[in-house]
């Protein structure tokens, strides 16, 4: 007998970045509140997938009915090269209704899009009412490799904390929550990962050869890392700093912090705009005239 749901939306947001967060001080390999076997993990993973799949479908039930101001929300990913952003999306969202899912990746800026303010392909892309936005990587690239690579004048990126922190509040004040997720690995399970994906044929399409020259500036992206995350996990757009060398257990506390998001809406079954007495009434008596339509033309 596997034991009932021992993990809770609560050990999920425990990861939140709150002040006087210090990345160094977390560790990648540890599984804060979870110490059970891998088999309960794993359990605890399928536990909640009625709860989420349901409160999933009454929220994009209440979009498609039409109802005003009806929420969104937006789960952003954020990672190391094999954090597992592409895992979490497959095995996270996998559970879910993909007709309610908008996902959504950034790489490498098209050179129309360099054109723009950097927030213009986000604001493209967030999600529709009623929908689970995911980012596979996102804004925060503008101030991660652009920092650690001097992509843009360092005035330009320290700039870019403020307004990320005021985009987010008005995505939020319009009715979008904001969940964002570090998946945060050590240099030697990264080191694991690539070696995988070197070693096997059906690996070889994820690696790209300059992950290893990213690689090298571990520590800067750790630094770039920290400053964002201090500087922008807010009370209503907070950061969550996932321990990730253990995938299931990333993969684990995602899909608890969705679920908390999912609950804190509080949401309804949108009403019927009919009656539904009368419908039914209809319904039976066009079976009678169906019935006996189909008869005589025997
Ligand atoms: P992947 O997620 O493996 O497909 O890689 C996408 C690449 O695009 C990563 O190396 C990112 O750092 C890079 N990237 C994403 N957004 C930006 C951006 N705004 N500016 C520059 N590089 C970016
Ligand atoms: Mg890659």
């Amino acid at each position: 007998m596997v034991p009932m749901a021992n993990f809770s939306v609560e050990d999920a947001r425990a990861t939140q970045v709150t002040p006087g967060f210090q990345l160094a001080d977390i560790d990648p390999a540890a599984t804060p509140n979870f110490s059970d076997s891998k088999k309960k993990l794993l359990h605890e993973f399928t536990e909640i997938d009625d709860e989420l799949t349901d409160l999933q479908e009454m929220l994009y039930a209440n979009a498609r009915a039409g109802l005003p101001h009806t929420p969104r929300i937006l789960l952003v990913l954020q990672g190391m090269d094999t954090s597992g952003k592409g895992g979490v999306i497959r095995h996270v969202m996998g559970t879910l209704d993909p007709q309610g899912v908008d996902l959504a990746a950034f790489g490498v800026p098209t050179e129309q899009e360099r054109q723009h303010d950097f927030l213009w392909r986000i604001k493209k892309a967030l999600p529709r009412a009623g929908r689970i936005g995911v980012f596979d990587r996102s804004h925060y690239e503008d101030v991660l490799v652009h920092r650690v690579h001097g992509l843009s004048p360092l005035p330009v990126i320290e700039q870019r904390y403020g307004q990320i922190v005021e985009f987010e509040q008005e995505l939020v004040d319009s009715g979008t929550t904001i969940i964002k997720v570090m998946l945060h690995i050590s240099p030697e399970f990264q080191a694991e990962n690539l070696r995988e994906r070197l070693e096997r044929k059906d690996k070889y399409w994820k690696y790209n050869p300059g992950d290893i020259d990213e690689r090298l500036h571990w520590e800067e992206y750790q630094q770039a890392y920290q400053i964002a995350l201090e500087r922008t996990s807010t009370a209503s757009a907070p950061w969550y700093c996932v321990p990730s060398d253990n995938k299931p257990y990333a993969r684990m506390v995602v899909k608890y912090l969705l679920l908390g998001a999912l609950r804190d809406l509080q949401l309804q079954w949108p009403p019927a705009d009919f009656d539904p007495a009368v419908e039914l009434a209809r319904l039976e008596a066009s079976q009678q005239q169906l019935q006996q339509r189909l008869t005589q033309q025997q």
